[in-house]
């Protein structure tokens, strides 16, 4: 890796709590990859001061920073400009500082889409996908699999109003639907947080998931959950959160530095990370 300098370019990532956040080893590991003299650090930043964050990254000179919770709708107040997709969605992943003019991007969709893409082969366009859960992760891949151009994405939340605002953003394919839409599905995206404890039960029925299907679980700790262990039983394909959590990160990294991403050096340090932390 190359030595710290003062010519080091930081970047970052912000949130709260941030010091579980396995931003900066993917970022490090590209930096380290590509042979960049960058490093990634994570900022602890208080849930009110998230404009005081934007802020002192132009007073720094940092040139980028991933953006966690609880920030991801409050740094827009203190940004110059924004991406279309932060535009429709109204929340931001990732900052981009362009000589003290901050940039706010969402990458969180188009690695999802990027992630089917590069780790399976597909391509969204035509493809029925289920949307199970209406949150922050789940509209950012509504967005995005809208503007795919899949022939229907069919969502559906435990919060009814918070399903009619991810079908807002989904593009003219999106609809409010119920568990049973999963059968006809292609694609079928877990996007709650169910999952992430040993004792949740399933988003979905067994009875729903087949063969043919593709089962994507956004939740990446655990690597396996119950969802995919369950999935894979009824034949279907399954994918866990490291692939969109993968892409994510690239694109970031593709913002900052205009290289392309070294995706598996990223993989193998997050994979390092998570087999680290049990
Ligand atoms: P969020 O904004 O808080 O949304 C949480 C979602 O989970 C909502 O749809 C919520 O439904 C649903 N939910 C929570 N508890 C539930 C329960 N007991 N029963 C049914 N539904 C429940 O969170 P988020 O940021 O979207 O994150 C969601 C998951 O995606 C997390 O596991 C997160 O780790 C993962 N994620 C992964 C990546 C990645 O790169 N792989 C990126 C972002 C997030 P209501 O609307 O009814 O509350």
């Amino acid at each position: 890796m190359i030595p710290i300098t003062g010519r080091t370019v930081t970047v970052g990532v912000m949130g709260s709590p941030v010091r579980h956040s396995l931003s900066p080893q993917l970022h490090n590991a590209a930096f380290e990859a590509l042979g960049i003299d960058a490093r990634s650090l994570a900022f602890p930043v208080a849930p009110s001061s998230g404009v005081a964050a934007v802020d002192a990254m132009r007073t720094l000179g940092i040139r980028g920073l991933s953006v966690t919770m609880p920030h991801k709708e409050a740094v827009l107040a203190g940004v110059d400009t924004r991406s279309p997709v932060v535009d429709a969605l109204g929340a931001a992943n990732c900052l981009v500082n362009d000589d003290g003019v901050i940039t706010a991007h969402n990458t969180d969709g188009d690695g999802f889409v990027r992630s089917l893409l590069v780790e399976q082969g597909i391509d969204l366009s035509g493809r029925r996908v289920a949307l199970i859960g209406a949150g922050g992760a789940a509209r950012s891949v509504a967005e995005a699999v809208g503007r795919a151009g899949v022939a229907d994405l069919a969502i559906m939340n435990r919060t009814p109003a918070r399903a009619d605002a991810a079908v807002a953003v989904g593009g003219p394919a999106a609809r409010v639907a119920g568990a049973d839409a999963v059968a006809d599905a292609e694609i079928i995206v877990h996007a709650t947080s169910l999952g992430m404890a040993v004792d949740d039960p399933l988003p979905v029925s067994v009875d729903h998931l087949h063969a043919g299907q593709l089962v994507v679980d956004l939740v990446y700790r655990p690597l396996r959950t119950a969802l995919l262990t369950s999935a894979a039983a009824c034949g279907a394909t399954t994918i866990n959160g490291v692939a969109m959590l993968l892409h994510q990160a690239a694109i970031q990294l593709e913002l900052w530095t205009g290289e392309d991403a070294p995706i598996e050096a990223m993989r193998m340090a997050v994979l390092d990370e998570m087999e680290a932390a049990g």
